[in-house]
């Protein structure tokens, strides 16, 4: 079984001191690999230098570098998008997506046209550099999905998806997968569990978003990515099928967006 962590911020100072176990747990419970998520300028190095010492622990990271809605007010919009083709200029051997990227219209985020200028900007450079874009959303999905009709060609996905049926359906209409994570695992969840089971296996990843959005088994602790069997348990009893074949369909489709090359350990 190979399991791919597509989404998670392996930065986060919470992680520093346990790097070696974050890895041995991850081995343990099967996971192939780690997509590492940028979410501002000043913390790409930092990113690329845990990307680095996960390497050498033996487990493949794929890293997307972007700025992320929350960081819209603390960024020059200007500056940000030019920081960001030098660094994907530079990282060329091992950028896989532009990410995180997105709109956050929930109350007291950073003023809208700021977000939203950054965001537009950014879908332009990851048509520029073709890469596949990793999207933040929160009350925005359909600001999303606009402005991604706008841009014939974009690849994504749409990370801790939480819309309606019809959202996720035109997301998957417009080629764009859909990101699964701890928010599913949750018993309550009944609704995310219906909009999710309605769609197909073929445009779903699996995500932990860790240190964040903690699954039900782990309340009151720290997210990391050897969690991610618990929502990879609830969509193979959803889909009805072995835990190993949903892992395989989900593992061939982040292949499909992110590419196989940074899955391959040297
Ligand atoms: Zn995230």
């Amino acid at each position: 079984m190979r399991i791919v962590d597509s989404h998670c911020h392996l930065e986060e100072a919470v992680f520093a001191d346990d790097l070696p176990g974050l890895v041995e747990r991850m081995r343990a419970a099967r996971v192939a690999g780690v997509v590492s998520v940028g979410v501002s300028p000043d913390r790409w190095p930092q990113q690329v230098s845990v990307a680095g010492q996960v390497r050498q622990l033996g487990m493949p990271v794929g890293l997307a570098f972007g700025i992320h809605p929350w960081w819209a007010d603390r960024v020059d919009g200007e500056a940000g998008l030019q920081a960001l083709d030098r660094w994907l200029d530079i990282h060329r051997a091992d950028r896989v997506a532009i990410g995180e990227i997105g709109l956050d219209c929930a109350a007291g985020m950073p003023v809208f046209q700021r977000q939203r200028d950054l965001f537009h900007g950014q879908l332009d450079r990851a048509l520029h550099w073709d890469l596949p874009v990793i999207l933040h959303e929160r009350k925005s999905a359909d600001l999303l999905l606009k402005a991604i009709r706008l841009r014939p060609g974009l690849r994504g996905a749409a990370h801790g998806f939480a819309g309606s049926a019809q959202q996720a359906a035109q997301f998957v209409a417009q080629g764009f997968y859909l990101g699964v994570g701890g928010a599913i695992t949750h018993p309550r969840a009944t609704r995310l569990r219906q909009v999710v089971a309605g769609l197909p296996l073929t445009s779903l990843l699996l995500e932990t978003d860790a240190p964040n959005q903690l699954g039900h088994a782990h309340l009151g602790e720290r997210n990391e990515p050897a969690f991610i069997r618990e929502p990879l348990a609830v969509l193979a009893e959803l889909f009805r099928q072995e835990e190993a074949a949903v892992a395989e369909q989900l593992y061939a489709n982040t292949v499909a967006l992110l590419g196989e090359r940074w899955l391959v350990t040297s």
